[in-house]
């Protein structure tokens, strides 16, 4: 049998037959709703809120949590699966999902109360109500423990003072996930409904990536937020952090459908572009460049599958997410620029995927922890040794 490009060591065949099914469904849903918009939303700026609830109806938000809470609760693998079809049109996309389950959703269900969880699992999953996660600050990103938003006692609850920055979702928000530190410095976490008296916000214009995904910022002035907003369960840094660890695993498998879109273009692209009499695809420098891809995506795929699995056994590691992370954010980017190589000029449009994809991925590179970040999570792991500071 010959190999599939896109999936060249057959991972395809190790998905349990309703995971394969689940790949189909997504998939084809995004082509029918999303697919033949997205390059005019991006170049827009604008993310199609209407679509919200379709996500929501599909199943799609917060899937692995369980359906006491309105949540689809599947698998590991299969919530893989969703993020990888969600990013195979757009990371923005794929964004506005992770934000949604993988950080809004799993702070409350890990961290919140019962009330909190029956409020707003239900809501969030269906895609009747947005969140957003509030923990990067204009100067604190890649070291969140140096944070400036306070939260101080007062009355029946606490008020918060500060400012968050880069958070997707912020603008389009009706609940916002705050992360602010306590008089004893302590990290706790807030439910903050947008109306509340206070809060403004904004959206960060200009964006060269990430366009179809609203990004913006959060500015707290004396907000008042009732004891019952506050997350019981969230004492530490360690809180935020498991958030960032389930997202992180999406864009683990996110990543993967932005590379396989990106090569399948460049092959097709590649074996119809005539130049000095033959088509590209039979050049040497060209299939150079068309066989790294497949192998990256190759390993790709292999490692999220591996994740997955061990994610099912319950013996995943942060440090095994942060290095996965950061191998396939940065191995879709660069396939991503090597599509974006072949088409050459047309490569630059945005009738072809590879550019809004590349320059999404640069987003992708960044957030959740930058690549470099996640290489000292995995150099302190391998060595036993913090290179942080
Ligand atoms: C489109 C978009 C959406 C986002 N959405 C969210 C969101 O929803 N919620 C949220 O809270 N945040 C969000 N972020 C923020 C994102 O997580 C941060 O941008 C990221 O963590 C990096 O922080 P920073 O930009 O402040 O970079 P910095 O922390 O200022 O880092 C600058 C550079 O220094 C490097 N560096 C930092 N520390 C070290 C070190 N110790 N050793 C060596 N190198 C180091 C970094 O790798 C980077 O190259 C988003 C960002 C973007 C771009």
């Amino acid at each position: 049998m010959p190999v599939d490009p896109l999936d060249y060591f057959d991972a395809f065949s190790r998905l349990q037959a309703e995971e394969r099914e689940l790949r189909e469904t997504v998939r084809q849903f995004v082509k029918e709703t999303f697919l033949s918009n997205v390059a005019a939303w991006w170049q827009e700026g604008r993310f199609p809120i209407a679509l919200i609830p379709r996500l929501g109806e599909m199943g799609l938000l917060g899937a692995d949590l369980p359906q006491a809470y309105g949540a689809s609760e599947v698998g590991p693998v299969s919530y893989g699966i969703i993020m990888e079809a969600l990013e195979w049109a757009d990371s923005g996309l794929r964004s506005f999902a992770s934000v949604q389950g993988g950080l809004v959703m799993h702070a409350i269900y890990e961290f919140g109360s019962q009330e909190q969880k029956r409020t707003w699992l239900p809501q969030l999953a269906a895609g009747k109500k947005v969140g957003c996660f509030g923990l990067t600050e204009p100067d604190a990103g890649s070291d969140p423990n140096a944070m400036r938003t306070t939260a101080r006692r007062s009355g029946t609850g606490w008020v918060l003072d500060g400012n968050k920055l880069w958070i997707t979702n912020a603008p389009i928000a009706d609940l916002a996930v705050v992360w602010a530190k306590d008089e004893q410095g302590r990290i706790n976490g807030f439910l903050v409904e947008a109306d509340a008296a206070g809060l403004t916000r904004e959206e960060i214009p200009r964006k060269a990536s990430m366009r179809c995904s609203v990004t913006g910022a959060l500015h707290f002035q004396e907000v008042f937020v009732d004891e019952d907003h506050h997350l019981p369960l969230a004492h530490s840094l360690r809180a935020p952090l498991t958030c960032l660890d389930s997202a992180r695993y999406g864009i683990v498998w996110g990543s993967i459908g932005a590379a396989e879109a990106c090569l399948q273009e460049a092959l097709e692209y590649a074996k119809q572009r005539i130049t000095f009499g033959r088509p590209i695809a039979a050049r040497q420098l060209i299939q150079e460049r068309l066989v790294t891809m497949a192998s990256y995506l190759g390993e790709m795929r292999l490692t999220a599958l591996q994740l997955g699995r061990l994610k099912e056994a319950g013996r995943l590691d942060p440090a095994q997410i942060s290095l996965a992370k950061r191998n396939n954010a940065r191995k879709a980017l660069e396939i991503a620029r090597m599509a974006r190589s072949i088409l050459a000029a047309n490569g630059i449009t945005l009738d072809y995927q590879a550019i809004r994809h590349m320059l999404n991925l640069e987003t992708v590179d960044t957030y959740e922890g930058t690549y470099d970040v996640h290489t000292l999570i995995a150099g302190q792991a391998l060595t036993g040794s913090s290179a942080f500071s």
